[in-house]
């Protein structure tokens, strides 16, 4: 009886999945000319965004989205034309791996994890911070750990915490998130300058146990 009740649930849940539907831009962070952070082992950021965002739209689109791909031709030059080409979309999601700063990168195997950053200077910052703790809360239960270190004056950036249990940062000067045009996050997978993450974050089980989380997190915040 209570399987019965179940399947019909199941039934109705899925009509109104589909009618929830939205549209995210995903955005491929850096481009060709100017790649970003160079792994230990010597591979472009980009290359690393462009992988895991592909496996984003992937997830997203396996959830019922629709996916508004930014950047993944490597020819977006002008940051400002990010968010703009995503205007009308529900939700900005810029794709990045992380760096230490300079000194620390003798030391870079201390620092590994996720982080995520949104803009008190967006006015749907409500919305974005939602939807970075629900990426990030998505992503604990898969098993990453927050970076913590982007708070740290002297470690990190400074960058004080929103939600420090998910790791979500302030960051309120970052182009792509401060858009007025709709609600953004910047999501860092992780350290690519300490080897062992850069070996982990290459592999596509890895990739998509990520893109996975990021789709969970979105359906969430967005419904
Ligand atoms: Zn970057």
């Amino acid at each position: 009886m209570h399987a019965i009740a179940a399947g019909a649930c199941a039934v109705l849940l899925c009509g109104v999945c589909h009618a929830q539907a939205r549209e995210i831009a995903v955005d491929v962070g850096h481009y060709l000319d100017r790649p970003g952070v160079i792994s230990a082992g010597g591979i472009p950021e980009f290359e690393f965004n462009r992988r895991l965002a592909l496996q984003v739209r992937d997830a997203l689109e396996r959830r019922g989205h629709r996916v508004r791909m930014i950047g993944e031709r490597g020819d977006m030059r002008e940051l400002a034309a990010r968010p703009r080409a995503a205007a009308g979309a529900d939700l900005f999601v810029s794709i990045h791996h992380d760096s230490v700063r300079e000194r620390y990168l003798p030391v870079a195997h201390e620092f590994s994890g996720y982080s995520l950053f949104v803009s008190r200077q967006n006015p749907h910052l409500e919305r974005g911070l939602a939807c970075a703790s629900a990426i990030g809360s998505a992503m604990r239960a898969a098993g990453f750990a927050p970076s913590l270190y982007h708070a740290d004056p002297e470690r990190g950036g400074n960058r004080p915490f929103a939600d420090r249990d998910n790791g979500v940062h302030f960051y309120d000067n970052l182009a792509v998130a401060r858009t007025e045009v709709l609600p953004a996050l910047l999501f860092e997978a992780g350290v690519i300058v300490n080897r062992e993450e850069e070996v982990r974050l290459a592999r596509p089980e890895t990739q998509q146990a990520i893109a996975a989380a990021i789709a969970e997190g979105v359906t969430r915040c967005l419904n």
